[in-house]
């Protein structure tokens, strides 16, 4: 039935095979998905059409695919490339005022009723009276015409992109000008994230080629292939995180033959792995109990992938796969020092950390942040970096993901070599028991770093897990041990208006975490104690233009009233004594229980501007918090009390 709903969308007479895919398609099953809570029928109804993409596209052409697979996840490109949408708010509403001819002060008016843009363009455009019926939109057109938007740059790209826009919204019937002004804004707001995506267009691909075989299954056999498929994509994509690379591959050769293809390849920033948190030394020992296993300082600084690819050249990628290479242009000429002779190709992980020159003592990740992210030339540089290498990921041409670490570690050394205040192999012992790690951290913490990171040392549980947050990894920070429990990444949603002395500046904020499959922000704690004078000035500068009169429609508000909203962007790290039930706030809410969890005395430690609003720290490890602490407790869970 989801798949006759979006077969009625016509085009032309009909959307008939090496026809373009109608956008009408596309933002009809976005309406859908958007209408139903249920994970399965969203992962269905995309599904069905992904599946009628590939059935209606000419022989050998993978660019529909392609394109409503990036439409459908609001990207363009791969990550790498930085090519993004997030166009600010007035100049969207300049568009829709220029092709309907309703008043700025209208649509603004609607916002604040509807707190939705795209819902106020398509009502403005529904109840415009138009003479003749628009040519419909393309799914390619609407595409090229959203990569123009964000590729545009320099003077005049403001007048443009508002013609773009204009144009594109002259085009739209029905629903589209939702979804395009939604896919403009860089929120789809669908609730369908980017995991379901990939479901969808492996199940979509396997269904293709099941026809195309004339295969029959029993359901049995049919629930197991999608599932091993789902699998092998989402693995699959995880090394290679680019759909211009994996959708050719996908539609050439199959689900089957999809893994020899496509495998890490230098140029391709692949997700990092990530590790869990733990609370003690003694934790780290019964979840490796009888397990081969290795400590290394953690470095205070900033994650760094290091690619040296075949012809040569070398790139900087972050932990979100931004190219960083303009940040560090002095990593990029440091990087060739440190690589021995017959190193042709090579992915290392990385720490990069400020270094003072003239005492090579490391400094905390504060300094480091105060350098500029673009556009730093090699002589303005203050902040010297050092890079720390702790994994080795591929080297000369062959992927070493499957290795034991103690293997990758071993290649690492062979290949690499220390360059006084430029590479460092990162710090490790093999201390085993409780008072060795213990000393071990110890000095950890006197060197400038963070705590230790813990890792599975050989068998198959110590292969890189990309895009995971593994137990074959653990973090023990210096902070936990101190009682004060685990660090939160929190998006500041709202504000609330300083009293007193603090006027010109909010006195407190409301943040949030991400819950990524529901797509939504949940609100978690007010905080308002710690800040200096200097900081709320900061925070001040940096919230005021992000600031919304009603919270963005993927905001989970529950009871909380701040005075003002912001669009979620801002990362903090925040520490908190205690976690505890919560009437009003909404994160986590029905993981343990029906209501959601608040942060009690939660203190500001630093801004995360390398992390995005979407890796705020998520519900079910808010949740496992909570459990553990409850479990320390004795198992008396702690109701209301948030300041
Ligand atoms: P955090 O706030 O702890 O940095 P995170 O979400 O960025 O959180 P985690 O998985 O918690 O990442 O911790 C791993 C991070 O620690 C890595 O992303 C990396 O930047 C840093 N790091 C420093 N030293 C090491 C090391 N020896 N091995 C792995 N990661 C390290």
């Amino acid at each position: 039935s989801a798949l006759s709903k979006i077969e009625e969308v016509d085009i032309e007479g009909g959307w008939k095979v090496g026809d373009k895919v109608p956008y009408a398609a596309l933002a009809k099953v976005f309406a859908l998905i958007e209408a139903t809570t249920k994970r399965l029928e969203k992962t269905a109804l995309l599904t069905s059409f992904l599946l009628l993409v590939i059935r209606r596209s000419g022989p050998g052409d993978f660019q529909p695919l392609l394109q409503a697979v990036y439409l459908c996840i609001n990207r363009l490109s791969p990550d790498y490339e930085g090519v993004e949408l997030g166009i600010g708010e007035s100049l969207l509403i300049k568009a829709i005022t220029d092709s309907t001819g309703r008043s700025g002060a209208q649509v603004k008016a609607d916002l604040k009723k509807e707190g939705d843009l795209g819902l106020v363009a398509m009502n403005s455009k529904n109840s415009q009276k138009v003479l003749f019926k628009p040519k419909p939109l393309t799914l390619d057109f609407v595409f090229k015409n959203l990569k123009e938007i964000a590729l545009s740059s320099g003077q005049s790209a403001q007048r443009k992109k508002t013609s773009i826009i204009t144009k594109l919204l002259a085009a739209c019937q029905g629903t589209e000008a939702k979804y395009i002004i939604r896919s403009l804004e860089g929120k789809l707001r669908i609730g369908n994230a980017e995991k379901s995506v990939l479901v969808s267009l492996a199940h979509a691909v396997i269904l293709a080629e099941k026809e195309k075989a004339g295969k029959r299954w029993s359901q049995e056999k049919l629930a197991e292939k999608l599932e091993e498929g789902s699998n092998v994509l989402k693995s699959v994509y995880s090394e290679l995180p680019s759909y211009d690379l994996v959708i050719p591959a996908l539609l050439e050769f199959g689900i089957g033959g999809l893994r020899e293809k496509c495998q890490l390849t230098p140029g391709v920033p692949l997700k990092p792995m990530l590790a869990k948190p733990t609370k003690a030394i003694g934790e780290v020992l019964d979840r490796f109990e009888n397990k081969k296993f290795t400590c290394e300082y953690k470095y205070d600084g900033e994650r760094a992938q290091v690619h040296l690819l075949p012809d040569g050249a070398i790139k900087v990628f972050s932990r979100n796969s931004e190219d960083m290479s303009k940040k560090y242009p002095d990593l990029m000429e440091q990087v060739p020092h440190c690589i021995k002779e017959g190193t042709k190709s090579f992915v290392l992980d990385a720490e990069a950390v400020a270094i003072n020159k003239d005492t090579a003592k490391l400094m905390p990740f504060q300094e480091l942040s105060r350098r500029k992210r673009k556009d730093v030339k090699v002589e303005d540089i203050l902040v010297r970096v050092c890079l720390f290498g702790f994994d080795l990921l591929y080297l000369n041409g062959e992927s070493l993901l499957q290795k034991p670490l103690s293997e990758r570690r071993k290649l690492l050394r062979e290949h690499f070599q220390e360059v006084h205040l430029e590479f460092a192999f990162a710090k490790w012992s093999d201390a085993e028991a409780v008072e060795e790690i213990q000393t071990f951290l110890d000095e950890s913490v006197k060197d400038g770093c963070e705590g230790l990171m813990v890792k599975m040392l050989e068998s198959d549980a110590s292969h890189y897990e990309p895009s995971r947050r593994s137990v074959n990894w653990l973090k023990v920070k210096k902070d936990y041990l101190a009682g004060v429990g685990d660090s939160l990444d929190l998006v500041v949603v709202g504000g609330y208006y300083g009293k007193g002395k603090r006027t010109n500046v909010y006195g407190a904020f409301l943040l949030a975490c991400y819950d990524a499959d529901a797509e939504t922000y949940q609100t978690i704690c007010k905080i308002g104690t710690g800040f200096s004078e200097e900081m709320l000035k900061s925070h001040w500068d940096s919230l005021h233009p992000l600031e919304m009169e009603k919270p963005r429609g993927d905001i989970s508000v529950g009871g909380a009233k701040p005075d003002i909203w912001f669009e979620p962007k801002v990362v903090w790290e925040v520490l908190t004594a205690d976690l505890s039930l919560s009437p009003i706030y909404t994160a986590a809410q029905g993981v343990v229980d029906e209501r959601g969890i608040s942060l009690r005395f939660p203190r500001f430690i630093r801004i995360r501007d390398d992390k995005n609003a979407d890796d705020g720290t998520g519900p079910e490890q808010i949740a496992e918090m909570y459990e553990k602490q409850a479990l320390a407790q004795g198992g008396g869970k702690k109701k209301g009390g948030e300041d």
